[in-house]
């Protein structure tokens, strides 16, 4: 106890101020007893002014007549409130004390309501969660109210569940608290299906991304050719190429060649020339261009949209409006790359 008051007098803002205070100070007013009846003498103000609820405690008018002031804080090792009556005084946790007392330090941050020691004990939880202690630090912060600490812990349990499932923690939760059971396998299954969600969006976003790189490879291909592939009227040599995204303008470039040549295209029964003609569709439903556009049955498949002979399922239409999205961010990226690189290129031109 004495390290604890030297400590306070070192740290406390009012040293010097007077004798009286250091007078007070010197003179432990209230005890704390703790499990086994070990009692750590203290400074009533100190604790109160750390402590709203050891405040309350102290203040009580019962507590202020009796002469021997007692606080009981049972339940928890000696060792672990010595620790939190030495935060108390100085503001201050080792590794230590969060190491060997963390879990009780949370407990008593709570019930004392001491929110700096309860922010340590979270994180320094949090920091030293294992497959053996996720379970008992999960409760823990469930009673606690320290939501950032149990949501780690909820994560560290779905992602490793089959050992978590073997230790004795969970089995004992298991038979006493099947409502939190419940509500972590729900944790888990939620956390599944979003997982699930997010995979399949990412697969959707990089088909509309090739569709709308198929599209531009298309345009590309029938107003100023590319490689082996051009407008009929161009004399081939004139062809550039290859592009930036030849990979996909060389397929497609092989497919147009194939849907020329096809005999078995006649009567629908070739599945290449069949997703070629989808691909004459699709840019035909996002080309704004009226008459000039060189891709060929874009002029054809307008004509039947506008007389009605084709019907734009709902199904298309979003189609149609996933691959314009998917152009415009990539449009959208491509130009912030473009302003990114230009300071660099400027400066390899000088
Ligand atoms: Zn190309
Ligand atoms: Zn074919
Ligand atoms: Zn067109």
């Amino acid at each position: 106890m004495v390290q604890l008051q030297n400590q306070f007098l070192q740290n406390s803002p009012s040293a010097g101020d007077g004798t009286m205070v250091a007078d007070e100070l010197l003179e432990p007013d209230v005890q704390i007893i703790t499990s086994g009846g070990r009692i750590i003498p203290a400074h009533s103000r100190i604790l109160a002014s750390a402590s709203p609820v050891v405040e309350r405690l102290i203040t009580s008018p019962q507590k202020r007549r009796s002469s021997d002031r007692k606080i009981h804080i049972l339940g928890v090792p000696y060792d672990a409130v010595s620790a939190f009556v030495q935060f108390l005084y100085s503001s201050k946790c080792d590794e230590e004390h969060m190491e060997k007392y963390g879990i009780h330090l949370l407990a008593l941050s709570h019930v004392y309501f001491v929110p700096q020691l309860k922010q340590n004990c979270t994180r320094g939880l949090a920091e030293r969660l294992t497959i053996e202690n996720v379970v008992d630090i999960l409760q823990l912060a469930r009673l606690c109210d320290a939501p950032d600490l149990y949501v780690k812990c909820l994560k560290l349990l779905s992602n490793n569940f089959n050992t978590v499932e073997e230790t004795e923690g969970w089995k004992f939760l298991q038979n006493h608290d099947p409502w939190l059971e419940l509500e972590i396998l729900r944790f888990m299954d939620e956390a599944e299906s979003r997982k699930k969600r997010t995979r399949r969006h990412r697969e959707e976003q990089s088909l509309y991304l090739q569709l709308s790189e198929a599209m531009d490879c298309l345009e590309h291909i029938c107003t100023e050719g590319c490689t082996s592939v051009g407008p009929y009227d161009m004399d081939p040599s004139k062809n550039k190429g290859p592009c930036s995204k030849f990979l996909t303008c060389h397929g497609l470039q092989l497919s147009i060649k194939h849907f020329v040549t096809c005999k078995r295209r006649v009567n629908g029964g070739c599945l290449r020339c069949k997703r070629m003609w989808q691909l004459f569709r699709l840019h035909s439903s996002i080309c704004d261009q009226t008459d000039e556009c060189r891709v060929p049955l874009c002029r054809q498949f307008k004509l039947k949209v506008e007389e009605d002979r084709i019907q734009d399922d709902a199904t298309w239409r979003l189609l149609v409006r996933k691959v314009v999205s998917a152009k415009a961010v990539c449009s959208l990226s491509l130009a912030k790359r473009k302003r990114e690189d230009e300071p660099r290129v400027a400066m390899n031109y000088y």
